[in-house]
């Protein structure tokens, strides 16, 4: 996936003024984002967003579908780069053909990771294919820490088994959950996992208290510790419980992603498909890429051109800053 916004603003985002009552659980609300190409596939937004930056070190959620790929066009994105992150795909339903500049071609496919590491520097295209009709899934990007950010490419494909816990069929795709370990690395304490949550069911799951975590609903309403989730909304939890409460009130199968991290400490800049530390880095990883340098080598295998970064800001791209965690009780 590749950050398609006309101006993709590096914001400032500081501490929200909660007041008094502080809520458990902070609901964050999607917004669409088209994500172009001839008919504009649009995709939910959650995070980043001006009340949240990171969630661990999780930076980016993109959510998209069901899709008929026959009305939007589906996927189409052509060979974009990125530095100082990793990319997770992760379809629920529909395929998607991925190549990058290792020489990587890959199907990502429903209930498998596909795990990209940007590092220094990699590029990539992502393409539906037209052997499903429908698109469903999630794009999610990793921050690198400082110490890794440039670190080598790197391209992951990994299937995990599903396991039950209560009420829940869970995919650990990255870290620990419900006694399931991924067995994929992170370069910073990680969690992702896929759960679908049976009719009418309670399900608690020990997580780790120095994780801060977020629930992406997918379908189906959700109460994450006790506060409604509606398809879209992500639920953002501080660290310090070492229980999570899920509870699917409806007759039908709810499904949601979650994700979680230690704090992530370092301010990052965020700009179209770069994280770096500050402009110059972002500068110079938009040069390399308008320069066709090493540094992200080259596709093989798309139909199309790459696409060209858009023109920088005339101010001085400025770090995010991690708003201060919401550790209160409802
Ligand atoms: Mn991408």
């Amino acid at each position: 996936m590749s950050n398609v916004e006309v101006d993709p603003a590096a914001l400032r985002c500081g501490a929200a003024d909660h007041g008094e009552a502080v809520p458990r659980v902070e609901v964050l609300t999607a917004r669409d984002v088209p994500l172009g190409g001839p008919r504009a596939m649009t995709v939910r937004r959650t995070l980043p967003q001006r009340a949240r930056t990171l969630i661990g070190a999780w930076c980016f959620i993109d959510h998209y579908g069901p899709d008929d790929v026959a009305d939007t066009g589906g996927m189409d994105v052509a060979p974009h780069p990125h530095t100082g992150l990793q990319t997770v795909s992760w379809l629920f339903g529909g395929e998607i053909e991925h190549r990058d500049s290792m020489g990587s071609h890959a199907l990502v496919r429903p209930g498998e990771l596909n795990l990209m590491t940007g590092g220094y520097g990699i590029s990539h295209s992502e393409v539906s294919t037209p052997r499903a009709a429908v698109l469903h899934g999630v794009q999610l990007w990793v921050a690198l820490p400082g110490e890794h950010r440039h670190t080598a490419r790197d391209f992951r494909h990994q299937v995990p088994g599903p396991v039950r816990l209560g009420g829940a069929e869970i995919r650990v795709f990255l870290g620990s959950l419900a006694g399931d370990t991924s067995p994929v690395p992170t370069f910073t304490p990680l969690l992702g996992a896929e759960l679908v949550l049976d009719p009418r069911s309670t399900t608690t799951v020990p997580v780790d208290p120095a994780f801060e975590h977020g629930l992406l609903v997918d379908h189906g309403d959700v109460h994450m510790a006790g506060t409604l989730l509606r398809p879209a909304e992500l639920g953002y939890l501080a660290r310090g419980s070492d229980t999570l409460t899920l509870a699917n009130d409806t007759y039908t199968p709810a499904r949601a992603v979650l994700l979680g991290g230690t704090p992530f400490e370092e301010e990052i800049v965020m700009w179209w498909n770069f994280i770096g530390r500050d402009h110059q880095d972002i500068v110079e990883a938009r040069e390399a890429w308008e320069n066709a340098s090493d540094r992200f080598g080259s596709v093989s295998g798309y139909d199309g051109d790459r696409l060209p970064a858009p023109a920088l800001p005339n101010a001085t791209i400025t770090p995010r800053k991690n708003p201060t965690p919401l550790e209160g009780t409802r």
